[in-house]
């Protein structure tokens, strides 16, 4: 096996691309469609242009309506489509008919590990998008959960390249079918919202290629992402949106992009390098006249003198026509036509995005699923049993046509057989100022904090003379949002203390945690005999989260990301580089992100990746791999059954991490490279085959500037967690 290190010489190489090359949408060359692109431009003046080129309004595009070409409508975003905002104002238009679905944020959706319904929410965001008329919606973002503390991380996903690659895949092919383009966000490294627009990340070549870009590559080269979103973040000194290294380099030369790159909302710096570094179409520039953008009469200044050659400004065009093209905005009779907004299919497909997101954490004596049969009463507590969250965190907000509470869930489904008796038991201070959002922090509450004595009294009375206690505590949009990171890991508005003294008071007592990030578990994972991760979980929550209380749903979510113990424990903050000094952040974690970090630091963490109960149980049979020894263009195919040995239907996600354990460089004790989410009736046993490319094993290699798979031994872990390691394989790579 030292063999290994000594063949650095026999490296095999190979370009990592998970899944192959089906799907490469932006990619294809239809010579037809060319020539129809190149007839269009050659008709056009260069005021035509330009006037593709930027926004003409908050969220519209011009088009050249003597040629055909209409204004282009575009729209936040990733949990439903929003509400209507005045062309020239961010304030709402009041609409009658613009209320929407509303869909579990970001990490929920993750916590499913479920490609389907990945691609079903894309379906139904794009149905509701068209019937809004809209032509592009801005998501999915896929940025990596670096630190518990970025404030975005509830709209992103999770802390693993793999998982986000594979449900970013599907959302985008779901929501393009309806030809509604997507914009995969934010391109690169918006991690942290602290100096967001300023700060300048430095990262490795390793780690870019890694962590940080596979799920945007995997966007762009399988889901065909029409259209991408650059960061407002500097990358390595440029910003984003004039960075010739991601926009052209990376994204148009290596991925094959063809699509339409365009700024975040003022994340245009200038006209003439923007234009050479490959931004297609900036938006949102915070300058009255639309005519002064860099991308309106500076770029026709720019041209005339020779700064930009029209040539530039052609290709820029013909990137916008082309995904109007392909999305049949110039072709409406071609165009998908079965437009609809919040049908029943529509909620069907929220509730199932919530159920399948929850996760069950811990279930002391089987707590959990409540009987209801045997409970008379049910103390419901917390500031989250109430509050609703569709219309918070900024951008991503929906105007939901409804949303479902927690208590209002309860007692919908329970109220008539359980007496519930509701107290708030924290209160949210008021640390949101409205209209502060111009980045300034309105999560600015350290955490921990002071109960109120009235408040805590009525919730401990409330929960001693209950059969049944269940506390919904965690976060809101006054920290998980837009614009803002939070200031510390605890849980706010003394919620710690009202957890600790419920559960003395009533040892049935249930801790739901509504939040879209890690926060500090420790305390209450010692006290509480059940805690459940409910999430900002959408329009259905309240109906979902009682479905799986009362055991009508069986959890099956699993943590997207890792909860670490504290959070000078966790990678960024371990090396003391969130979020940056003097506006440059530097990852020294490198690829240790997430459970790579806590794994290979030997960190004990309160709830691992991946993790996450039932209520049923599960075996699995023998893992076994078509072969013993590979090359690193095939596939391995590994093999094995599951088995729910339970009474209750159930799906456990079986996930295969993949070690290296003699290589030349550093690898991550283990990382995802593959899972598969199984649903199982009682009794039911299924083969499931995983397919894992050799190819993906690889690592970048710094010395020779591409991915490289080492000949020999790798370790194959099929796993329930991160730490739930059921069975290990090794293999041979020749
Ligand atoms: C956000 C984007 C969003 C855009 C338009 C920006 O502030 O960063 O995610 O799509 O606004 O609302």
């Amino acid at each position: 096996m030292k063999i290994k290190k000594l063949m650095t010489a026999l490296l095999a190489t190979f370009l990592v691309m998970h899944g192959g090359l089906q799907g490469q949408v932006s990619k294809k060359e239809n010579p037809q469609m060319e020539k129809r692109i190149q007839k269009l431009i050659s008709k056009m003046t260069l005021k035509e242009k330009t006037g593709l080129l930027h926004g003409n309004s908050k969220f519209f595009v011009s088009g050249v309506s003597r040629l055909g070409i209409p204004e282009w409508s575009l729209s936040d975003g990733p949990h439903g489509v929003r509400a209507e905002i005045n062309r020239h104002d961010w304030g709402y238009s009041n609409w009658t008919t613009d209320s929407a679905t509303y869909f579990p944020t970001g990490t929920a959706f993750a916590a499913a590990w479920n490609p389907e319904l990945a691609r079903r929410r894309g379906e139904v965001l794009g149905e509701e998008a068209r019937f809004r008329k809209k032509d592009v919606l801005l998501g999915p973002g896929v940025n990596i959960i670096r630190s518990p503390l970025g404030g975005r991380n509830f709209e992103y996903m999770s802390e693993d390249p793999y998982l986000n690659a594979r449900l970013a895949v599907p959302y985008i092919q779901g929501l393009q079918s309806r030809d509604v383009a997507a914009s995969v966000k934010h391109y690169l490294a918006n991690n942290q919202e602290t100096n967001r627009t300023t700060v300048d990340v430095l990262m490795s070549e390793r780690a870019l290629r890694e962590i940080y870009l596979p799920a945007f590559k995997a966007a762009v080269e399988e889901g065909g992402s029409y259209t991408i979103m650059n960061a407002y973040n500097k990358f390595r000194g440029d910003w984003c949106s004039e960075n010739t290294y991601i926009n052209r380099t990376l994204l148009r030369d290596e991925m094959g992009f063809k699509g339409v790159t365009m700024t975040d909302w003022g994340g245009a710096h200038s006209t003439v390098k923007a234009a050479l570094a490959g931004l297609d179409l900036e938006m949102g520039t915070m300058v009255d006249d639309y005519n002064q953008w860099f991308f309106a009469d500076p770029l026709i200044e720019a041209v005339k003198s020779g700064a930009v050659p029209e040539s530039i400004v052609d290709e820029k065009v013909a990137n916008v026509l082309r995904v109007m093209i392909q999305t049949n905005v110039l072709d409406p009779k071609k165009r998908f036509n079965k437009a609809s907004m919040n049908t029943p299919e529509h909620q069907q497909a929220a509730y199932q995005s919530a159920v399948e997101s929850i996760v069950l954490l811990k279930n002391e004596n089987n707590l959990l699923p409540l009987d209801v049969n045997k409970i008379n009463s049910i103390a419901v507590l917390g500031d989250n049993a109430t509050r609703l969250h569709a219309n918070g965190g900024l951008s991503s907000e929906i105007k939901a046509l409804y949303e479902i509470t927690p208590l209002q869930g309860i007692q919908n489904k329970l109220g008539d057989r359980i007496k519930i008796n509701y107290a708030q038991g924290y209160e949210k201070l008021s640390t949101f100022v409205e209209g502060s959002n111009n980045g300034q922090n309105p999560g600015n509450f350290k955490g921990g904090g002071e109960l109120d004595k009235a408040v805590l009294k009525e919730a401990v009375e409330t929960a001693r003379k209950s059969d049944i206690a269940i506390i919904y505590a965690g976060l809101n949009h006054d920290y998980d949002t837009e614009s803002s990171d939070k200031q510390g890991y605890a849980l706010p508005y003394g919620q710690v203390q009202l957890i600790q003294e419920v559960c003395k008071v009533n040892p049935r007592t249930i801790v739901v945690i509504i939040a879209g990030s890690p926060v500090d578990m420790a305390a209450i994972d010692i006290c509480a005999p059940a805690v459940v991760w409910g999430w900002f979980n959408g329009m259905e929550a309240g109906n979902a989260i009682t479905d799986v209380l009362t055991g009508k749903e069986t959890p099956t979510g699993k943590m997207p990301f890792s909860v670490p113990v504290s959070l000078d424990q966790s990678p960024a903050h371990a090396y003391n580089n969130f979020p940056g000094q003097d506006l440059v952040v530097r990852y020294d974690e490198d690829i240790l992100v997430g459970y790579r970090w806590f794994d290979t630091k030997k960190l004990p963490v309160v709830y691992p990746f991946g993790y996450g109960l039932s209520y049923t149980s599960f075996e699995f049979g023998q893992m076994n791999t078509d072969k013993t020894e590979y090359t690193v263009n095939d596939s391995i195919e590994v093999s094995f059954t599951l088995k729910n040995t339970g009474i209750r239907k159930g799906a456990e996600v079986a996930q295969l991490y993949v070690s290296d354990p003699v290589c030349s460089v550093m690898r991550p004790t283990k990382e995802l490279k593959a899972f598969e989410k199984v649903f199982l009736n009682p009794g039911e046993t299924r083969d499931v085959i995983l397919k894992v490319p050799v190819g993906s094993f690889a690592f970048w290699s710094e010395a020779e500037n591409k991915f490289v798979v080492e000949p020999g031994e790798f370790i194959l872990s099929l796993a329930t967690s991160a730490q739930d390691i059921k069975q290990t394989l090794r293999i041979q790579v020749k």
